[in-house]
């Protein structure tokens, strides 16, 4: 039996494309807490924030996070799961926690490609290179200390995947 691997980071930082591939070549589920509280819900993100607030989209990602963690599961959250206590320290002691990370550039680069505006509404109501660098200010510090290790995530998804295999001296399934 062995711990789920939580996938943090931003905003397009990769962890669902990341954690999908390192499920695979570990030949673990993968579970996405942004998709499953759709699948459950019915609801996206932005209609569970339209309807309940952001306070009620986290209440739903706490449960979400609870819920999905399993032995031998890959979990890629979403990027405000790190702004609970409760979160961190729930990751920190059930799993591995990894944290993807990119400057705020290549993140932007990344969402103005592929907006997805129903699953990522706007955090700040301003253009999306100042959201990404004042979130990413914001909550550096928190993922750098809910992280067992930190991932450069500016590299091709199998690159990374080969990172985070080496860091956890993982063998391929
Ligand atoms: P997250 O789940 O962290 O928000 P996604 O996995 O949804 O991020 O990726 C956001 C976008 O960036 C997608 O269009 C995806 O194809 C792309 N992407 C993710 N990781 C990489 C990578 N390592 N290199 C290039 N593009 C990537
Ligand atoms: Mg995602």
């Amino acid at each position: 039996m062995t711990q789920p691997i939580f996938m943090i980071g931003a905003r397009g930082a990769g962890k669902t494309t990341v954690g999908r591939a390192l499920a695979q070549t570990l030949g673990y589920d993968f579970v996405d807490t942004d998709i499953y509280l759709l699948q459950t819900s019915q609801l996206s993100v932005a209609e569970i924030v339209a309807r309940e607030g952001w306070s009620g989209f986290r209440r739903r990602e706490t449960q979400a996070l609870q819920n999905i963690s399993a032995p031998n599961t890959v979990v890629a959250t979403g990027g405000g799961v790190i702004l609970a206590e409760e979160n961190r320290q729930f990751m920190r002691e059930k799993g591995q926690v990894i944290y993807l990370r990119s400057p705020a550039s290549t993140l932007a680069h990344r969402l103005e490609d592929a907006p997805q505006e129903d699953q990522r509404p706007t955090l700040t109501g301003k253009p999306i290179n100042e959201e990404i660098s004042e979130v990413l200010n914001q909550r550096e510090a928190l993922y750098q200390e809910a992280a067992h290790f930190v991932v450069d995530g500016t590299h091709q998804p199998s690159a990374i995947v080969e990172d985070i295999l080496d860091a956890l001296a993982l063998q391929i399934a």
